[in-house]
């Protein structure tokens, strides 16, 4: 028994309301059950009940064992004062002492009684056994041998649900960087120096992106070399060239001189920083610096090019950049080679729509407080190929089509959000096999 199976039976209200009285004798009307509280606090917010006859109004704090209230010190909690139903699976207090009749009673902070109901004995046993059954099973994703019996008109809503808390999990890292430079241009461009980094190298390049701000690059967006030369020299990596060509020499003097113009010698990074290990030369740190340098100098406004354009193929082809000549045969300095695939590939773009822009057309959302943009971030999901990978093979697997960006993105947060945490009385699907009548 846990007190997510409580919270579950009190917001469907799954127990018999037959003669409904509490431990103190009271009756008991269930007017409605109130809000589930995320937060600190009482465990649902704004309910109305009728307690003998008399309206009231207030919240509701659930305990697997009623003597919780005194062990948990809500008593003396002042946040708990609008507390008006003490929620308990099964009443553990002992027997009330003569001599000290309060000292096991649910009281507020002004010393007032609080009225107990028990569930224990008002919840069907199948209800309970169907819980145990979900959360006990050993697959990755609990309810596989169930999956395909849910409705799927539950399973669709709950993956809109699961993508929207994706969407405005992403957006708020967004909006953090935004508070943080006070400049939509400037949190376009850190986002993307992220998602650039392909995850094995995303804190580096978040630290170049701190170091280069992107106004001092756009000073000299026109010279593909001085944008080059500002990005290699800062990142540290031309310190450690081993057999230095003309074009890594005319990169370390133009360096020399625009680092020293705009103080970024002193922030530069240290070589080590880079990880290669394991890397594909297509993900080498130097051939996504040279790309992302192309992509800078191209556009005078990255938020135009991402939150302007309605059209994922547009962005697509804007996004696929092709850097400088000499990376078209060189994945890093000093060494040619005649396999170089020097394009921002197509994967990769698709990739930054999905991490970079849909995240940062929610966060305007908010921002600006303008819907639409909510909707051209789902619109563009839903415009992009699904991703693939174990979370979607193992949904794919239990018969869920993932054919779009919007698919798999919502499957891997259910996945990571419900389904491995079984939080499934929080899910609509395990609500729905675990209160199927
Ligand atoms: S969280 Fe939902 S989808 Fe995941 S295992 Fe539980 S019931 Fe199934």
């Amino acid at each position: 028994m846990t007190e997510a199976f409580l919270y579950f039976l009190w917001q469907f209200q799954y127990f018999d309301h037959t003669a409904l009285i509490t431990t103190e004798g009271e009756t008991v009307q269930v007017l409605h059950p109130g809000f589930r509280n995320p937060n600190a606090g009482p465990d649902f917010l704004n309910a109305r009940l009728l307690i003998n006859d008399v309206e009231w109004a207030g919240n509701v704090e659930a305990h697997t064992r009623a003597s919780d209230w005194v062990a948990h010190r809500h008593g003396y909690d002042r946040a708990y004062d609008n507390v008006i139903l003490h929620l308990v699976w099964t009443d553990d207090r002992p027997a009330l002492d003569p001599l000290r009749p309060m000292t096991s009673r649910p009281t507020r902070s002004d010393g007032s009684l609080l009225p107990t109901l028990e569930l224990q004995a008002r919840t069907a046993p199948d209800l309970l056994s169907r819980y145990n059954a979900l959360t006990a099973a050993p697959d990755q994703i609990p309810c596989a041998g169930q999956f395909r019996a849910v409705e799927p008109l539950r399973i669709t809503s709950m993956l809109d649900k699961a993508l929207l808390q994706r969407l405005e999990r992403k957006a708020a890292d967004v909006r953090a960087m935004y508070e943080t430079t006070q400049d939509w241009e400037e949190t376009v461009y850190r986002l993307l120096a992220m998602n650039f980094g392909f995850k094995i190298n995303t804190d580096p390049m978040a630290q170049l992106s701190r170091a280069v701000p992107l106004k001092t690059l756009l000073k000299h967006r026109n010279s593909i070399r001085q944008v080059e030369a500002m990005l290699f020299g800062c990142s540290g990596l031309l310190d450690e060239v081993a057999q230095p060509d003309g074009y890594v020499d005319e990169l370390r003097r133009e360096y020399r001189f625009l680092g020293a113009k705009f103080g970024l010698i002193d922030n530069q990074l240290p070589p080590h920083v880079w990880k290669w290990g394991r890397l594909r030369p297509a993900n080498f740190p130097t051939l996504r610096l040279a790309q992302f340098a192309r992509l800078v100098s191209n556009h005078g406004s990255l938020f135009s090019l991402f939150v302007g354009i309605d059209d994922a193929p547009a962005i697509l082809k804007k996004l696929q950049v092709t850097p400088s000549e000499y990376w078209a045969d060189h994945y890093r300095f000093g060494v040619a080679t005649n396999k170089a695939a020097p394009v921002l590939g197509m994967a990769s773009a698709t990739n930054i729509l999905i991490n970079t822009v849909a995240p940062l057309l929610a966060a305007y959302a908010h921002h600006r407080d303008r819907s639409e943009y909510m909707d051209r971030a789902i619109g563009l999901l839903e415009q992009l190929p699904a991703e693939k990978n174990t979370i979607t093979d193992h949904w794919e697997t239990l018969g869920l089509g993932i054919r779009t960006a919007f698919d798999s993105q919502a499957s891997i947060e259910l996945f990571n959000a419900f389904c491995t945490p079984k939080k499934c009385l929080s899910c609509q699907i395990g609500a729905s096999l675990v209160g199927a009548r």
